[in-house]
């Protein structure tokens, strides 16, 4: 299980730029496990089942995915794995300060525990799923910046 990578987050919904990521680690790793986290402090638009759902039919035709969700640490998850390698998105300067933090916390909790960091192509560089729902819920349409099946599901939870 050594070329295996979770990729963590809330992935409400997943985007482009999440996609993108999985790729790219999927050219380092023979397997990325994209690992939703229940996260009761974060306000979501989707339950988890649903995330799950979506992500599971965005990564349908990519070799290599699996899609799980977690209670707890990251680092807990990784280890029940029995995993080290965890990869994080940063799109911007403006990511960086707090990955940096919350990868050097990870690394306190575990020393076991590694964090690869990759960037996405610029294209999706200024990508994220909060500024989509803001854009939807204005009646922006979403093409190019998620699935459109992922957009219909935005605009039926936003009616
Ligand atoms: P979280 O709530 O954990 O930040 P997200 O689902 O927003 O969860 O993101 C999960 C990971 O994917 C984070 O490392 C984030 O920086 C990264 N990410 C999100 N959007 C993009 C994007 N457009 N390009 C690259 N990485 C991204």
């Amino acid at each position: 299980m050594k070329n295996t990578a979770i990729y963590p987050g809330s992935f409400d919904p997943v985007t482009y730029g999440h996609l993108d990521i999985i790729e790219r680690a999927l050219k380092v790793f023979n397997k990325v496990i994209v690992a939703i986290a229940h996260n009761s402090e974060k306000a979501t638009l989707f339950s988890v089942a649903e995330r799950v759902e979506l992500l599971k039919k965005a990564t349908k035709g990519i070799k290599g995915v699996e899609v799980d969700d977690f209670q707890g640490l990251v680092v807990d998850y990784v280890k029940r794995k029995k995993l080290r390698i965890v990869i994080r998105g940063l799109r911007m300067i403006s990511d960086f300060e707090y990955e940096f933090q919350m990868a050097l916390t990870n690394r306190k909790l575990s020393k076991d525990v590694e964090t690869i960091f990759m960037m996405p192509s610029e294209s999706y560089s200024y990508l994220s799923s909060k500024l989509i729902k803001e854009a939807a819920s204005l009646g922006a349409n979403l093409k190019g910046f998620v699935p459109g099946f992922v957009e219909k599901a935005i605009k039926a939870k936003l009616r």
